[in-house]
């Protein structure tokens, strides 16, 4: 089973994704925590990727796509997996949808976590405080809410055009969020 998580940054893709991998017994692919491993490593990918993170601006695809690919093919995402950060534009949306498609497989389930301007950037100034990341700077902050906005969102409704964008309001506890999306999945 394919699951994609859908939302603006800090909506809680990482954690809802998280716990749904480890239930379902998944694997998460984070095209962020891959980004920040590279970075981390000082390899060519995040050398790279580092001044744009740093901005809050998207790595561009013709980085993105590659590392999209080789994570697909891989062959523990072979049956299923959960996407958290990816696609985020309409080209690495065709990428994904196409290669699934070539394998007899689809998104089975697309999850948009809703929730409001005020508490993304409300819980954004929060982690910054907590994590450290380099990109939870205002500025940073800023721009990855619009660049979300402009780039991202047209792709809720690319995928809505096919009814399976199933919408979680995404401000009570992680628990309750955790409960809907069982519900939704069906398991
Ligand atoms: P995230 O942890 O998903 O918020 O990603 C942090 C940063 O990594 C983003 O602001 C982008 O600079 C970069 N990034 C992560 N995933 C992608 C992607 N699929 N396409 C382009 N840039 C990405």
């Amino acid at each position: 089973m394919f699951i994609l998580l859908l939302g603006a940054p800090g909506a809680g893709k990482g954690t809802q994704g998280r716990l749904l991998a480890e239930r379902l017994g998944l694997p998460k692919i984070t095209t962020g925590d891959i980004l920040r491993a590279a970075v981390q490593a000082g390899s060519p990918l995040g050398r790279e990727a580092k001044r744009y993170m740093d901005e809050g601006k998207l790595v561009p695809d013709a980085v993105i796509l590659g590392l999209i690919k080789d994570e697909l093919a891989k062959a523990e995402a072979k049956d299923g997996a959960v996407f958290d950060g990816f696609p985020r534009t309409a080209a690495q949306a065709e990428l994904v949808d196409r290669t699934l498609a070539e394998r007899g497989q689809r998104l089975n389930h697309i999850l948009l976590l809703d929730v409001s301007e005020d508490e993304l950037v409300r819980r954004l100034q929060q982690r910054a405080g907590i994590e450290g990341r380099s990109d939870d700077t205002p500025e940073a902050i800023r721009t990855r809410l619009q660049v979300y906005q402009r780039d991202t969102a047209p792709l809720i409704a690319h995928y809505a055009q096919r009814g399976n964008v199933h919408r979680v309001p995404a401000t009570g506890t992680i628990e309750d969020i955790a409960t809907d999306i069982k519900r939704i999945i069906g398991r």
